[in-house]
């Protein structure tokens, strides 16, 4: 006989850990309090348009995993998509990631990656020999005009805070590519999944041995009535927030529809401080196989998590990862619950380190009542 777990989260996390562990005989409830599964990663069609809305933001699946590559092929087709990202800052529109086009465009150019090499370092601020935040390292690597057209107003718009307070760490090697290669992401593999990712995630969910039941909150206090629980909810949040609340950026998505084709690309990033938007999403874009008349594009805003909103982005400075060290002590002392997934750890996870570590989390599970061993509050380390 398995034992009865339960996923609060019907999210990648939970998803990917409930499948296993049905798979290997255990009786799996997921709940979630959305209407739907799949998380943020949820999508759905526009119904006056018709086309695939990204509804929690967009969401591109890159990944050098071939393990996780195969693993969401099972569940969906993916189609090919390479993320192109443009810049609108100071009157033009430039390419990102800042490329050798980037480059030439800007400074009016006709420069070979080996000349761009070499200008690049003319302009970089050589005095910043031990950057302290995240601005002086930008400066260190790319001098003062390209940090204030791409970085800057970008970030403080990101972040709500100067790119003086934030660590160097942020910008950890040259964010400068010496050739015209504009895809955003190194990935091996890359994709879109062709009827979105709420159809892959239903089919991961799609086993006898897993019930679900959205619209449902799930209370702290019922975890005794089941022999394990994987949280993939707010790591504070299983605590009421009695410590504090750890800090998180949320994101306000003012979605509008137009005929046609309104911006021509996927991602229109906005690098002026004076302009609200850091970016405006058009969704009919990351479906290119699709052809729709209408189109629903996202004006997409960030600003600091209140209580009430979905916390997006975790802030993770100096403040935050105090606090987050004190749950992280009282969790370690759970024997019945797992903390999972990006809200349960406090960390930014892409999906494919998601579905990773979720798979990790189901085998340390199987390996643990095989042994007759606790399973561990935690199978990564959140600090
Ligand atoms: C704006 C944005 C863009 C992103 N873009 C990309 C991208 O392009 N590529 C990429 O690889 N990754 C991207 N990601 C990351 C991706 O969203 C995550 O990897 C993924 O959502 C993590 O899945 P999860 O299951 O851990 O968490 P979630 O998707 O957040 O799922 C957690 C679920 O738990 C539910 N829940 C919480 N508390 C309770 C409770 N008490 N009771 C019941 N249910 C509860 C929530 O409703 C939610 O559905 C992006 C993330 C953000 C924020």
């Amino acid at each position: 006989m398995g034992d009865r777990v339960l996923m609060v989260g019907a999210g990648l996390s939970g998803a990917v850990i409930g499948r296993r562990l049905a798979e290997a005989g255990h009786a799996v409830t997921v709940m979630d309090a959305r209407p739907h599964v799949a998380g943020n990663c949820h999508t759905e069609r526009d119904a006056e348009t018709g086309v695939m809305m990204h509804v929690y933001g967009p969401h591109i699946f890159h990944t050098d995993d071939e393990g996780v590559w195969d693993y969401v092929n099972r569940f969906a087709n993916f189609l090919p998509y390479k993320n192109r990202v443009k810049s609108t800052t100071q009157g033009q529109v430039f390419s990102l990631p800042i490329n050798l086009h980037t480059i030439n465009q800007f400074y009016g150019r006709t420069m070979r990656p080996d000349e761009a090499r070499d200008f690049i370092a003319t302009q970089a601020d050589k005095s910043i020999t031990d950057p302290q935040s995240f601005e002086e390292q930008a400066l260190a690597f790319v001098g003062r005009d390209l940090y204030e057209a791409f970085f800057k107003g970008y970030t403080e718009k990101q972040w709500g805070c100067s790119p003086t307070e934030l660590p160097a760490s942020i910008l950890k090697r040259l964010p400068v590519r010496f050739n015209y290669d504009d895809n955003y992401f190194f990935h091996r593999f890359q994709g879109m999944p062709e009827h979105g990712y709420t159809a892959m995630v239903e089919r991961i969910l799609d086993h006898p041995g897993i019930t679900v039941h959205l619209d449902t909150r799930f209370e702290p206090a019922q975890a005794e009535e089941w022999d394990h629980v994987f949280w993939s909810g707010p790591l504070d949040g299983f605590y009421g927030f009695d410590l504090g609340r750890l800090g998180y950026r949320t994101l306000d998505f003012e979605r509008f529809r137009a005929m046609g084709d309104w911006q021509g690309c996927a991602v229109m990033n906005y690098g002026d401080a004076d302009v609200p938007q850091t970016r405006i999403t058009e969704h009919k874009h990351f479906s290119p196989w699709e052809e729709h008349e209408g189109s629903v594009l996202y004006r997409e805003t960030s600003r600091e998590c209140g209580p009430d909103d979905i916390p997006y982005y975790p802030i993770r400075l100096v403040e935050e990862k105090a606090l987050l060290n004190d749950y992280v002590a009282r969790a370690r002392a759970e024997t019945k619950v797992t903390f999972v997934g990006r809200l349960g750890t406090y960390r930014y996870l892409d999906m494919d380190v998601t579905i990773r570590e979720a798979m990790t989390a189901a085998e340390t599970f199987l390996a643990a009542r095989a042994d007759a061993r606790p399973m561990p509050a935690f199978t990564v380390d959140p600090a």
